[in-house]
């Protein structure tokens, strides 16, 4: 086959019939969840200034270091497509004195996100998520409810093998001088670590805790942890997160080396993964993340807003389909006709364009096929379309102000005026369900 002159840029893709029902699915049950918590939906741009970005999402993450689609104005603003939700959704909050609103205040956003990445399996350069944020509140209780939501709306979609791991980052107080610690460990072994991780020892020594590298996970194993080293504070919030998760039970594990990608997470950081369990036996099971989140108690403040504590999290959409599709799910059907439309003549199609919008006014879905003349084509699409009545307006019956219905079960045909025709398949369906 040639080559098409244009295809979708790396990473990108077509999100195309067959999987429009799983994305469906998946925000209904997301905005199900979510209204009952009592959340409203925001949206922002996709594109916000890049100085947004650098300043919360932070210079070290691998985010703004190595991810970032940047572009500049033909005005010379450096605007970004935006690589995460929550910088924006606080500048928006910011913006828009929602600290005068009752706190706190609950969000969520759905939409895609850009990230260049090195694509692969389940890893896209644009990929939709859903966030959510709950901002103005430090309780710990919070935390417990975001990674509840979550786990709620995959456990609705009937994801399983669902498992929530945990970990606290500390916060200001605690955290320099765990990183101290860290690098000075680290130090010692530099020359064992991988190309990446000798960077983030100087610039985010943190980030090493979760290389994927064998040889640096050796070395991170008999690292000083984190949760060994916290302030009483973040000690004690971070006991509260538990108490209340063991509250919810929900299936969690700790993980000390868990400690997300972004600058401004302090104290709890999870994820949600599935696990799926690989083709042979004794191998070990395949962690598939789905949702990250944290909290970041510091990032209203850091970008301009008074103090407010916060706790948020996103969960990829793209994954979760990936997911239902292997299983074998289901996605949302869309709703298709019982009723086929077939004319034939100039006077009929007239007639027939009429007609079908009298069916839509009264919500009752035709399907039709206009642009075809040919009586039996119709015929054939109705059969294909597996409609349950054809409705037959021929040349004839339009001078008669008549319509042909034809039972496609049976075959039996029926003429009656025009006029009866709405009112009458109204009748047929109310009487078949
Ligand atoms: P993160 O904040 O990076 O942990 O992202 C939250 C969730 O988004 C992850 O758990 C994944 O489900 C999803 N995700 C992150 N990066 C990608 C990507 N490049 N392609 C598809 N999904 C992604």
């Amino acid at each position: 086959m040639k080559k098409l002159k244009f295809q979708a840029p790396t990473g990108m893709h077509d999100i195309l019939l067959e999987d429009q029902g799983y994305f469906q699915k998946i925000y209904n049950a997301c905005e199900t969840v979510l209204n009952f918590y009592g959340f409203q939906k925001i949206d922002t741009p996709i594109l916000e200034n890049t100085a947004l970005y650098e300043k919360g999402t932070g210079l070290t993450s691998d985010i703004v270091q190595k991810q970032m689609f940047t572009l500049r104005t033909k005005g010379g603003d450096h605007l970004t497509l935006r690589p995460e939700f929550t910088p924006g959704i606080v500048r928006a909050y910011l913006e828009h004195g929602m600290q005068s609103l009752p706190q706190p205040v609950k969000l969520y956003s759905t939409g895609p996100v850009f990230r260049y990445e090195h694509p692969q399996a389940g890893r896209f350069r644009q990929f939709n998520q859903l966030n959510v944020e709950i901002i103005g509140d430090d309780n710990p209780v919070l935390d417990a409810q975001t990674i509840q939501i979550f786990y709620n709306i995959l456990s609705e979609l009937k994801i399983k093998n669902l498992i929530v791991e945990i970990n606290s980052i500390g916060d200001n107080q605690c955290r320099p001088y765990y990183k101290k610690l860290l690098v000075s460990y680290f130090k010692s072994r530099d020359a064992s670590l991988c190309a990446d991780c000798r960077r983030r020892l100087k610039e985010n020594p943190l980030r090493i805790l979760d290389c994927e590298e064998e040889k640096c996970q050796r070395i991170v194993s008999q690292a000083p942890q984190l949760i060994d080293h916290l302030c009483e504070e973040c000690h004690s919030h971070f006991k509260g997160v538990l108490e209340f998760l063991d509250e919810t039970e929900l299936p969690y594990r700790l993980n000390p080396y868990l400690v997300r990608g972004l600058d401004y997470y302090t104290k709890t950081a999870f994820e949600i993964f599935t696990e799926v369990p690989k083709k042979t036996e004794g191998e070990p099971l395949l962690k598939r993340a789905l949702v990250g989140g944290g909290r970041y108690d510091g990032l209203i403040k850091l970008l301009g807003g008074e103090e407010t504590k916060a706790v948020g999290g996103a969960m990829g959409i793209e994954r979760v389909v990936s997911i239902m599709k292997s299983k074998e799910m289901k996605g949302v059907k869309s709703a298709t006709a019982t009723i086929f439309l077939a004319q034939l003549g100039t006077m009929a199609k007239r007639k027939s364009l009429k007609l079908l919008e009298d069916f839509r006014k009264v919500k009752i879905q035709v399907a039709e096929s206009f642009g075809k003349d040919s009586l039996k084509a119709q015929l054939r699409m109705a059969d294909k379309l597996e409609a349950r009545y054809t409705l037959l307006l021929g040349q004839k019956e339009s001078l008669d102000g008549t319509i042909i219905i034809r039972d496609m079960k049976t075959g039996k045909q029926e003429t009656i005026r025009l006029e009866r025709i709405v009112k009458e398949m109204q009748r047929r369906l109310k009487s078949k369900r």
